[in-house]
């Protein structure tokens, strides 16, 4: 079969035409043509051909070329004949009768020989070498594809496409819609319908019953409506359409590659009626140049949006938040109103990260930005600066304000969240910076803020701080920090301090915890929890942890010499030293060394490990159990509620989180954990330990609910060697050796 719809190379292909060629070949034609004899009598025609001459309105005059071209009569046409012979084809102007009366056009012939003498002529109308309608379709499609290479926007390459075709076809109305991802449709281009059209539809969702455009876009197949007023797809919308006049329309889906509707390309008509061959032809090209036109711009978008977002939570990223800042401060000069940065850090992130997984550290991530989202309004810039860090800016927002805000957005975070079955109770540190009071100058807010966060964390988590001037001096800001942190575990600037926990039954002293503490040369002491998340990013925690149980175990053998017997000597763990493949060899060293069992010593790890999937951290868990070491579980409560895990594990110990002991007295809810907590300890054989017990009447309560264990200033700070050493010597509670 002949494909001659390619009007590009019809010039080629009209040579190649074989002389055997049947008319039924090239009926659906992007041209018309008719089959004569040499006698010019019209033997058949295409659809085309139809159109263009129109000649079924006078039936009569159909059997000769004369009647449908009046400039060719009897001797015109042996002219054309004896033309013929001599080219392979010929082009000629002549009059033609169309609906609309007679014009001029140009025609192309062809003799074709069929049966050795029969000759028959193809006659084609117009200048099928240069048709300047199929022409016109390649003419848009290539100024199309240029305005979308040079970046024109979406509504203008439409109303291109739109008013083209229309130029081209004007029997019809051209209009595009956009398909969003929720199923609805959006006008994009329709130049000549009137607004009231276009705004009524838009937003209307696509259906099985939605005109032909939103059933063609639910269907995913084109809808060819040649009666409006009677067809039963347009029964919700026939009114809008038949009130301008337009009685049909044909509306085909604009695919993406991936197969997704993104929009439909409709033609409308003033009559009952359908596509023509050339509608179809131009169709077809437009819906792919709209499908490449819309594909372009997601592309577009996209990588606006991975240049200005966080990949993972859709977030602004650090350099949209400039941009935004920006903005913001020039309205702060101008308008003389105030700006907050509001610097956002989840505590223990790290923890949760190498205890749980990544992925779920990515979705925890994932989550918190969805909240802060919900809890923001659409215009507010919140960013994620990578890691846990997120920024929100405040606009127009002062520090009494900005302090509601920051409530809010951080009892939003403790909501617990629950992802793969795990219920994670996530807080987070909060520092704030405004401006103008603090500065003006974007990164100057951003590092305030950042250090008021730090305050936050130092303040016990969970927490938020205003930006202090004063805070600059003191605070520790991040690099300084963390080269200092480096030196001061080469330089043995480490401390252990050990805090008693006391057996209020028996009045006995249970055991030591050891705590480290950095003495900074200028700085002072700094607390674990300034430094330790810090050890954590850096990957140095598992050696300070190594060295508290080195230096832990040396001051047990100490006090032994001194007839103090400690029977459990607990020490810290991070999540991140379970990766660390020397754990149990350097501490089954360590305790050799200094000739301890293990039974001596408690390893204190946080609910986050045992939720670690990896079969490792289980195994290491099993192994050390079996050989005796004590494992708690520290900061009982705070994390992840489930307790059924507790008992899969081979656990010896709970500490109940001081949060609880704090609100013992006054709070209902603590007081009723604390007790549950206690007693599941009981019946699963575990020692409770309560921390952070600072008060006579919190030990009361404790004591009553039935937990043997205790710790907290009630009794003992945390105190270095030398002062416990006084301590126990004055202190009532017995000591065997
Ligand atoms: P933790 O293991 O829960 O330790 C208990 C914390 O509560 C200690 O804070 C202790 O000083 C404090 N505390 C004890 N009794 C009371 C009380 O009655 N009232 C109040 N308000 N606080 C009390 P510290 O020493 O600042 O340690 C903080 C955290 O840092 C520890 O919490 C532990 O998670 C971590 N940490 C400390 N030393 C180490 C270590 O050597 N390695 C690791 N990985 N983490 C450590
Ligand atoms: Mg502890
Ligand atoms: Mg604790």
């Amino acid at each position: 079969m002949i494909n001659l719809t390619d009007s590009a190379s019809v010039a080629n292909k009209l040579q190649q035409v074989p002389d055997d060629v049947q008319l039924g070949t090239m009926m659906h034609a992007p041209f018309a043509v008719a089959w004569f004899d040499t006698q010019g009598h019209l033997l058949d025609c295409n659809h085309a051909f139809h159109v263009k001459a129109n000649f079924d309105t006078t039936p009569s005059l159909v059997n000769s070329v004369h009647s449908i071209f009046p400039s060719i009569n009897t001797m015109r046409w042996s002219q054309l004949l004896q033309e013929l012979s001599e080219e392979p084809f010929i082009q000629s102007s002549e009059q033609i009768l169309t609906p609309s009366g007679p014009s001029t056009t140009e025609i192309t012939l062809r003799a074709i020989s069929q049966n050795k003498n029969q000759h028959y002529i193809a006659l084609f109308i117009g200048n099928i070498l240069n048709d300047s309608k199929y022409q016109g379709i390649q003419t848009l499609q290539h100024e199309v594809l240029e305005a979308v290479a040079v970046g024109k926007p979406l509504n203008i390459l439409m109303e291109t496409i739109c008013t083209r075709v229309e130029a081209l076809a004007p029997e019809v109305v051209c209009t595009v819609l956009l398909v969003d991802n929720e199923g609805k449709v959006h006008p994009c281009s329709a130049p000549s319908m009137p607004d009231f059209f276009s705004v009524a539809i838009d937003n209307e969702p696509i259906g099985p019953q939605a005109g032909s455009c939103g059933t063609a876009a639910w269907r995913g197949e084109a809808v060819e409506v040649t009666d409006i007023a009677n067809d039963p797809l347009w029964v919700n919308y026939k009114d809008l359409a038949l009130s301008i006049g337009l009685l049909a329309c044909w509306s085909n889906p604009i695919f993406t590659r991936d197969g997704r509707v993104v929009g439909t390309f409709a033609l409308y008509y003033r009559e009952k009626r359908g596509a023509s061959d050339f509608h179809r032809q131009m169709v077809e090209a437009c819906v792919h140049l709209c499908s490449l036109a819309i594909e372009h711009e997601e592309s577009e978008k996209q990588i606006y949006h991975l240049a200005f977002h966080d990949p993972l939570t859709g977030l602004a990223n650090r350099m949209l938040l400039r941009d935004r800042a920006m903005l913001a401060l020039q309205q702060v000069k101008q308008r003389n109103n105030s700006l907050t940065v509001l610097f956002m850090d989840l505590d223990r992130f790290k923890t949760i990260n190498d205890s749980l997984g990544h992925s779920l550290g990515d979705q925890l991530l994932k989550t918190v930005a969805d909240r802060l989202r919900q809890q923001m309004k659409p215009a507010d810039t919140i960013a994620r600066l990578g890691g846990d860090e997120f920024i929100i800016l405040l606009t127009e927002t002062n520090a009494s304000q900005a302090r509601v805000i920051v409530e809010r957005l951080l009892k939003n975070i403790t909501t617990p969240i629950v992802m793969s079955g795990v219920e994670i109770a996530a807080t987070a540190s909060v520092g704030l910076s405004v401006a103008p009071d603090d500065d003006l100058d974007f990164e100057n807010l951003l590092k305030n803020a950042d250090v008021a966060m730090y305050k936050a964390k130092a303040a016990g988590r969970n927490t938020y701080q205003f930006f202090q001037k004063h805070m600059n001096d003191l605070v520790v800001d991040r690099i300084t920090m963390e080269s200092a942190l480096r030196r001061a575990i080469s330089e043995r600037e480490l401390e252990v301090y050990y805090q008693p926990q006391i057996n209020i039954i028996s009045n006995e002293i249970y055991g030591l915890e050891a705590l480290v503490r950095w003495q900074h040369p200028e700085r002072g002491l700094i607390s674990p929890d300034t430094f330790i998340p810090l050890a954590e990013e850096m990957g140095l925690i598992s050696e300070i942890d190594q060295w508290v149980i080195e230096e832990g175990c040396r001051q047990c053998v100490e006090w032994r010499k001194q007839g103090i017997d400690i029977k459990h000597l607990s020490v810290n763990l991070s999540a991140a030293d379970f990766l660390n493949q020397n754990l149990l060899p350097t501490i089954l060293q360590t305790l050799a060394k200094y000739q301890l069992a293990t039974s001596c010593l408690t390893l204190e790890i946080t609910e986050g490990l045992m939720l670690n999937s990896v079969p490792d951290t289980v195994a290491l868990l099993d192994k050390m159990s079996e050989i005796g070491l004590g494992l708690a579980v520290d900061d009982f409560g705070t994390g992840y509620s489930s307790l059924s895990y507790i008992k899969q594990f081979p656990i010896n110990e709970l500490k109940v989180d001081q949060s609880f002991v704090k609100g013992i007295a006054d709070d209902e809810g603590d007081r009723a954990l604390a007790h549950a907590i206690i007693q599941m300890g009981a019946i699963l054989n575990l020692t409770v330990v309560a921390e952070g017990v600072e008060t006579a009447q919190q030990l009361e309560i404790i004591r009553n609910l039935g937990c043997p264990v205790v710790q907290g200033y009630h009794f003992c700070k945390p105190l270095p060697a030398e002062a416990l050493n006084e301590w126990l010597q004055q202190s009532k509670f017995i000591q065997r050796a």
